[in-house]
């Protein structure tokens, strides 16, 4: 049988940034704690915390004193910088600097739009690490959009300024937009484009995957997907495969690969 290893596979810039920076720092003997999972990947976890790397939750961290804390690639919102600040913390922001810009981006838009009466709106996963940061940024003054279902919560009467988690679909952001431009021009507003406003913020880490991942999962018989469960992004991707390749299947670990997948196929 070929085997063939998809060349781009692996962790995003912003995520290998984070393992890299928590790496070196353990081995320089320094004891570090990280809020949250530093990655979507048990196997890659299990590393880390058999380096030392010590997980801590938002309630254990207001517990920590005097400590190191690492910021993992999704960012935080500027409440975990205070609390960190008030219990002698220092921070190791290991925030993917594109999550940083679009949380920058996001609140110079949030403070513009409030004197023209706009709104932010995020199309996000709900309670996803990097949704709570850009909102944070935003004094969770922005309306988030998880699917077609929840803009009810638009006045399609007022300006909209879209924004994308950086992990999200380009179709489904595509369609989610339309979507709010023809409501928008139900309202009876003739030129939509002028009141929605669409900021392109999905990772083109991400973005640029899409097509080539298609093209790859087609070329071969079986797609054997290798992701941690709580990835949004091995999700996202694995979608991607199984819609081009239906022979596609979803694994953490080497003991989740069963022989019949591979009965018949000629290659993987
Ligand atoms: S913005 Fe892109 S590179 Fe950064 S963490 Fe998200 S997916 Fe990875």
């Amino acid at each position: 049988m070929i085997v063939e290893t998809d060349s781009l596979s692996g962790f995003c810039f912003g995520v290998r940034n984070a393992v890299e920076i928590a790496e070196k720092a353990l081995r320089a003997g320094e004891e570090i704690y990280c809020l949250g999972l530093i990655v979507h990947n048990e196997a890659e976890i299990s590393r880390l915390v058999a380096l030392g790397l010590k997980m801590i939750d938002h309630e254990q961290l207001e517990r920590l004193k005097n400590s190191r804390l690492l910021i993992r690639a999704h960012g935080e919102p500027p409440e975990t910088y205070r609390i960190a600040e008030r219990n002698n913390i220092t921070i190791i922001d290991a925030t993917c600097p594109i999550v940083k810009k679009l949380q920058a981006r996001i609140r110079k838009t949030w403070l513009e739009s409030r004197e023209n009466g706009g709104q932010v709106v995020i199309y996000g996963k709900p309670g996803h690490a990097e949704v709570i940061g850009l909102l944070g940024h935003i004094n969770n003054d922005g309306i988030l959009v998880s699917g077609p279902d929840d803009l009810s919560g638009i006045d399609f009467t007022r300006p909209v300024m879209l924004f994308s988690q950086t992990t999200m679909s380009v179709q489904e952001y595509g369609r989610i937009a339309q979507l709010i431009r023809d409501n928008i021009t139900e309202c009876g507003i003739t030129d939509p484009d002028k009141s929605l406003k669409v900021h392109n913020t999905i990772c083109a880490q991400v973005s640029g995957r899409e097509s080539q991942l298609r093209t790859f999962a087609r070329k071969h018989d079986i797609i054997i997907f290798v992701s941690g469960k709580y990835s949004s992004n091995g999700k996202l991707l694995y979608s991607v495969c199984k819609s081009a390749n239906p022979d596609s299947w979803f694994v953490s670990s080497p003991g989740e690969i069963e022989r019949s997948w591979f009965e018949g196929k000629k290659s993987a």
